[in-house]
């Protein structure tokens, strides 16, 4: 079964916790605090493998989890950071937010792309330390991995597409062009999903072919399988439209070419605006060379290049190379999605419960929904700290910190920020 889509889970790993701890030595009473960060989480990593042509590994898998970070240790070790879990899919993988249908991302080159963001490691209680405030007894907890739930949608990047009725010949035609071995028989279909290779033109001038599956009538309409496979051409800067010119399946190549056309066209008026190049395939078995004559005219009338070929006996095929390396010159670059989506401000749930944790004159206070306010206030900025304030008290967190006693001048630390506290 071909998969060109696909439903995925990808939790990147949390931040490893920061550690409490004090030196020790021998002989030596109280040291100072010595508990290292944690570590930061993996990241889920997005990663173009151009050999891969089908989305299938995930119709097994659907859930991807990268490594946490570790905890931090006393003698100010720091935990190791989590691995990232790089996840490789067929180059033209399309990432998808699943409600809007907006695009995150195209993998269209073979950059790297972090499609879920580690949690930042907490802080040991060495960052706590001052010169009032000797031995502090916390630390910050490490920071939850970013999990997203994405569709992936397979739109194969391809100078050319091959196109044509099943059994042409056109699995063959890639076989011989390139290094790629698609299966090859004298049946319908056996090409379940799109193989690519790359030929190679001479003075470093290559392009990349798809072999895409066989069209069927009614394909555009979504009767057979061809329909699914139809996506693949729309990102082909030139489609290579090859017939049986011998009619051996005993069809009129002339209707075979206007069939498939009507196909590209009832799936998208664009794609029968495609460039297009006919290769007239099996011409080792012709027998009435007038009947591809009358091909070659039909075709040539429609403003198409037309080249007789033999994929078997390997005729025909520089003629036809050479065309095909001319016109793409032609062509602009092949077409990326830009990304669309943009994530959407979570609302800020100030519901959540705080600890608030004391040492004489130093009150720490943490919860989750303070990370996420810090992360978005530019404490460079009035306005966003005028924000900042106006959320913390909204939220009860100045009456709180009245209630337990909080005097005038104490220091405030939260999300890393130290501040004076002040009526
Ligand atoms: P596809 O379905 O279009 O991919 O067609 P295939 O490449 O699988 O070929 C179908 C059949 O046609 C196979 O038996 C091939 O050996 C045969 N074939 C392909 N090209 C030629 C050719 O140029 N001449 C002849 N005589 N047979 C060919
Ligand atoms: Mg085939």
């Amino acid at each position: 079964m071909f998969v060109d889509k696909a439903t995925i889970t990808v939790v990147a790993g949390n931040g490893g916790n920061g550690a409490v701890a004090f030196h020790r030595e021998k002989y030596i009473a109280a040291g100072g605090p010595d508990g290292g960060d944690g570590g930061r989480g993996g990241n889920i990593v997005l990663q173009a493998d151009s050999n891969m042509s089908t989305l299938m590994d995930f119709r097994y898998k659907r859930k991807y989890t990268a490594a946490n970070g570790m905890d931090g240790q006393g003698a100010l070790k720091y935990g190791k950071d989590g691995a990232d879990l790089v996840i490789r899919v067929p180059l033209g993988t399309v990432v998808r937010d699943p409600a809007t249908g907006g695009v995150i991302k195209d993998i269209s080159d073979t950059e790297p792309f972090i499609l879920a963001k580690g949690g930042r490691g907490g802080w040991g209680n060495k960052h706590f330390a001052t010169p009032t405030r000797q031995a502090p007894r916390f630390a910050k907890p490490g920071a939850p991995g970013q999990r997203r739930e994405v569709v992936l949608e397979l739109k194969l990047l391809a100078d050319v597409g091959l196109a044509g009725f099943p059994n042409v010949g056109k699995s063959t035609l890639l076989s011989v062009m390139t290094r790629a071995r698609p299966k090859i028989a004298n049946y319908h279909f056996t090409t379940l999903y799109p193989n690519l290779g790359v030929v190679y033109a001479g003075e470093g001038s290559s392009f990349v072919m798809a072999d895409i599956p066989g069209l069927i009538e009614g394909a555009g309409e979504g009767a057979g399988l061809g329909f699914d496979f139809l996506r693949h051409i729309e990102r082909c800067r030139l489609i290579v439209h090859v017939i049986d010119a011998s009619g051996s399946e005993g069809r009129d190549p002339i209707a075979d070419f206007d069939t498939i056309n009507a196909e590209l066209r009832s799936y998208d008026e664009r794609l029968a605006e495609r460039p297009q190049i006919v290769a007239a395939n099996k011409c080792d078995i012709v027998e009435d060379h007038a009947q591809v004559e009358r091909l070659r005219e039909y075709v040539e009338a429609k403003g198409c290049r037309f080249f007789e070929i033999s994929a078997a006996a390997h005729t025909g095929l520089n003629e036809l190379k050479n065309a095909i390396v001319e016109e793409l010159s032609k062509l602009p670059p092949v077409a990326v999605f830009e990304a669309d989506y943009v994530e959407p401000e979570p609302v800020l749930d100030t519901a959540g419960e705080l600890t608030i944790e004391h040492e004489d004159d130093y009150w720490y206070v943490e919860g989750p929904w303070l990370d996420r306010l810090a992360s978005r206030v530019n404490f460079g900025d009035t306005e966003s700290r005028l924000y900042f304030e106006r959320t913390l008290r909204d939220a009860g967190v100045f009456d709180r910190l009245e209630e337990l006693g909080i005097a005038e001048g104490d220091t405030v630390g939260l999300c890393g920020l130290e501040f004076e506290y002040r009526r």
